[in-house]
């Protein structure tokens, strides 16, 4: 936590461009933006992972990255947010992209590796997994 780049970002102590700050999120342009207006919307509470951080302590993000979609003001955008070196996260601060789309070029380029899927396993998965939430 003392190391962590985001958390040094929110006290200060690393600058950044700020686009919005409340007692519990925080909000500023990324450094390597995939596009123009790429920003990130981070809690202020640490945690590695979405699963690591307390219900009352995400309420906000969604709204705060709803209106710097707005604000940008683009038809198309993504909002990504990734958990684990395999799910291409790099910060261990939980952190949400809004990244705009203007373009084919620019913004997320995404590989989708749909496959059609066995009924019988996924009623099986279904099952189990909706016991457990
Ligand atoms: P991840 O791959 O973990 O989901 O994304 C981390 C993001 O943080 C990257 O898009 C990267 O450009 C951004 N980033 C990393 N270090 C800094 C920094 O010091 N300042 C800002 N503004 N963005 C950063
Ligand atoms: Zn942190």
């Amino acid at each position: 936590m003392a190391d962590c780049i985001f958390c040094k970002i929110i006290k200060g102590a690393i600058p950044s461009f700020k686009l919005y700050e409340s007692e519990r999120v925080f909000a500023f342009l990324d450094i390597q933006p995939l596009s123009q207006g790429h920003a990130l919307v981070i809690p202020k509470h640490h945690g590695v992972k979405l699963t690591d951080i307390p219900d009352d302590q995400l309420e906000e993000l969604m709204p705060v990255a709803k209106k710097l979609a707005k604000a940008m003001g683009g038809d198309n955008y993504n909002i990504l947010q990734n958990n684990g070196r395999l799910a291409h996260q790099v910060v261990d601060h939980v952190h949400f992209h809004v990244i705009p789309k203007p373009d084919q070029e620019q913004g997320l380029g995404i590989s989708w590796p749909a496959k059609k899927a066995d009924m019988e396993k996924l009623k099986e998965y279904f099952n189990d997994v909706k016991a457990k939430i």
